[in-house]
């Protein structure tokens, strides 16, 4: 049923509460977990004197990777990093059509915070694109703290 599972990450803890789902299911399915962080193109747009603020989000996605890939390991699952640069959303249905992607796994909030809407505005419009299915984790703030 699931070869390839997809994680995007915004590296917030968010969606590293989804990745706990991920693991699980890829362990369970013996699917390859494809980890794939979006540096939005916003900042680009912004120009070019926003080029540290580029390079700042791209070091934050390599560093959630590593961060990641120890827990991946743990779970001895198979793991691809993907890091790109565009619109979050458009660039997650476009990777997970590309790399084959049966499933993909997403916090229903990101950095921006919890509070604002029921979905976060990128899984959002994930669930509303994605040709796959799209399985949302709601993470518990408080719970975390206890
Ligand atoms: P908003 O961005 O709409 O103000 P938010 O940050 O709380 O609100 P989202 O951005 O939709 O909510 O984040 C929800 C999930 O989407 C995250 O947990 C993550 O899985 C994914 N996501 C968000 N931004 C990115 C990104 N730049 N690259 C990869 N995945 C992302
Ligand atoms: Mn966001």
């Amino acid at each position: 049923m699931y070869e390839r599972i997809l994680l995007p990450t915004d590296g917030s803890e968010s969606a590293d509460a989804a990745l706990d789902h991920a693991l699980d299911i890829a362990a369970q399915y013996d699917a390859e977990l494809h980890v794939l962080h979006v540096v939005s193109a916003a900042y680009a747009e912004a120009g070019p004197g926003h080029a540290t603020a580029i390079e700042a989000m791209e070091q934050h996605g390599e560093e959630t990777f590593d961060r990641i890939a120890e827990r991946v390991e743990a779970a001895g699952v198979r793991l691809t990093t993907e890091q790109r640069h565009g619109e979050p959303h458009t660039s997650i249905v476009e990777y997970a059509n590309e790399a084959g992607v049966d499933l993909v796994v997403m916090g229903t909030h990101g950095r921006t915070g919890l509070q604002r809407y029921l979905l976060g505005s990128v899984t959002e419009k994930v669930v509303r694109t994605s040709d796959v299915p799209v399985l949302t984790v709601r993470y518990d703030e408080e719970a975390a703290e206890e």
